[in-house]
């Protein structure tokens, strides 16, 4: 039955609930890791502009050793050897000084009088030179800073100890390099020449304007995680939240999505829901006296759903009522245009249930169905079950004498079957008893039942009442209603239901 129908497989429904769980999940995810990301990256980038100010700071200490001994630079060594040994003990980041002619140092700080050349093309900018050592101390690092004027040049050099330290001392959680020209110092103390190495995460190189000097920063493998780690878990908890929050939303929009009653309202939008014509005869001639409409389920999947497996759950859901004015119109669509070739009133019987009888709508509906016919060609009869009958209230009351008033008749379904009183007949002025089909089959096999088919048409006859005889199927049965005056026959032995267009092509060629 398509109202049972799972239209999606369990593992399907699992899997869009999953992945509408998942998604908020991943996305935020993928949105801190890139938060994550840039706020590494504006830390390298800040540790590194500090990095540059305190070299630059040291630097202008160092260089302004150089400055105050160029002037000197041309006397002898013995001359001005104290004057070098002064600046190393007064700047702070000074380890020795040397004087300068020609190129060649001829007076040091560290050993007086001296003789080494130098290449000026060494230095990155004429200006600085970062050296792995000296003769004194081989294993540690040291920035030569070189003033020169003509012949003259002095130098001063900065313990690569304190460079050292501001790396380490600054870059805490950064990888920071100090590179002059080819060579460069990392944060140990280590001299290295060469390319730099690439930062996993989160490189940044600034270059010092002042200075022939850059910094590198950046983090090692898998930073990025531990700062997630550290800063977000109140973010991850959010995230979760969202996560499960949006896969139940997923879940109950797919259950609501599956339920019947949605099903069946994507049926009635689709119009999925067609009327099939059943001929009622007059009981004497068999000639056709009109049609009962009955509804299929033109479903896309399930084929063709017969009216027993959809209409209880179409009266419990409400949307019987939709369904029966969609039903109406298109019987209007179909049989409006022939009924001005209708000789005598043509009747149309329409199932109803108890839920149209709640309010007055049927009766619009009911007069919008009207307009489609020429006056006075049709009779619109309302068929209400005996098996429910509708409790009697001021609205009933209303909606029954607003129907008489447009001449619509009423006509009790499946008589027999339920509890009709006379009292109940007359309160709702019925025109027609529909004797239920299961009287009319055991005509010739039960006397039982046969006597009680006597006895409902001798009490029709008596009232007054127009009788419809259902599910005719034998010549017999036809030939025992129609002794008994019986005015109308409906069932197989005259035509099945068929779809409403091919009803009336049928009888137009009739
Ligand atoms: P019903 O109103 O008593 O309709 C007569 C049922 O008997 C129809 O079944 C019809 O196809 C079937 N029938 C006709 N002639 C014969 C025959 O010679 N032998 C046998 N065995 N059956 C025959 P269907 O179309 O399956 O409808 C079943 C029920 O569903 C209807 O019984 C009616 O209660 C309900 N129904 C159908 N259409 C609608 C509708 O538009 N609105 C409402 N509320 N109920 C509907
Ligand atoms: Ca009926
Ligand atoms: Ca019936």
């Amino acid at each position: 039955m398509p109202l049972n129908a799972k239209s999606r497989k369990r593992s399907t429904k699992i899997a869009i609930t999953l992945a509408s769980g998942l998604l908020p999940v991943v996305l935020g995810f993928g949105i801190l890791y890139m938060q994550a990301e840039r706020a590494l990256q504006q830390s390298a980038q800040q540790t590194a502009e500090e990095a540059i100010r305190q070299f630059e700071l040291m630097l202008d200490n160092t260089a302004q050793a150089a400055r105050e001994l160029l002037p000197l630079a041309g006397q002898s060594c013995l001359d001005v050897n104290l004057a070098l040994r002064e600046q190393v003990t007064r700047r702070p980041f000074v380890r020795s000084t040397n004087l300068v002619w020609d190129d060649t140092i001829y007076c040091s700080s560290l050993f007086g009088d001296y003789h080494e050349k130098i290449s000026s093309g060494d230095y990155s900018g004429g200006r600085l030179l970062l050296m792995k050592g000296n003769p004194v101390t081989p294993d540690t690092a040291l920035l030569v800073y070189r003033l020169s004027d003509g012949k003259r040049g002095a130098m001063s050099t900065l313990d690569g100890y304190h460079l050292s330290n501001v790396l380490r001392l600054i870059g805490r959680q950064t990888i920071l390099v100090l590179q002059v020209g080819p060579n460069w110092l990392t944060a140990d103390g280590r001299f290295h020449d060469g390319a730099l190495p690439d930062f996993p995460v989160a490189q940044s190189m600034l270059t010092s304007s002042r200075y022939e000097f850059s910094v590198a920063a950046g983090f090692p493998e898998g930073e990025t995680w531990r700062y997630m780690s550290s800063q977000y878990p109140p973010l991850f908890s959010l995230l979760i939240f969202f996560g499960v929050v949006s896969g139940l939303i997923g879940h109950v929009l797919q259950k609501r999505s599956s339920s019947p009653t949605h099903e069946m309202k994507r049926a009635l939008d689709a119009a999925e829901f067609v009327p099939y014509f059943q001929a009622v005869v007059h009981g004497d001639s068999k000639q056709i006296s009109g049609i009962e409409v009955l509804m299929r389920w033109n479903h896309p999947k399930e084929g063709l759903v017969p009216p027993d497996l959809f209409i209880p759950f179409a009266e419990y859901s409400g949307l019987i009522v939709p369904m029966t004015r969609s039903l109406m119109q298109q019987t209007a669509t179909l049989l409006g245009p022939l009924s001005t070739s209708f000789k005598e009133p043509f009747h149309i019987g329409i199932n109803i249930t108890a839920s149209h009888c709640q309010n007055l709508e049927l009766v619009e509906d009911c007069r919008e169905f009207l307009t489609a016919f020429a006056p006075g060609s049709i009779h619109l009869v309302l068929e209400l079950t005996e098996r429910e009958l509708i409790e009697p209230t001021a609205i009933t009351h209303q909606l029954f004498e607003q129907l008489h008033g447009l001449g619509v008749k009423i006509a009790i379904d499946d008589f027999g079957t339920g509890h009709s009183s006379l009292g109940y007949l007359r309160q709702f002025n019925v025109d027609f008893l529909k004797i239920d089909q299961s009287f009319v089959a055991m005509i010739g096999i039960d006397t039982l039942s046969s006597h009680i088919l006597d006895s409902i048409i001798e009490l029709a006859t008596k009232l007054n009442l127009a009788m419809v005889a259902e599910g005719v199927e034998t010549q017999a049965q036809s030939d025992y209603l129609t002794a008994l005056h019986v005015n109308f026959q409906q069932g197989y032995l005259f035509g099945r239901p068929m779809p409403g267009a091919e009803f009336i092509s049928a009888l137009s060629d009739h």
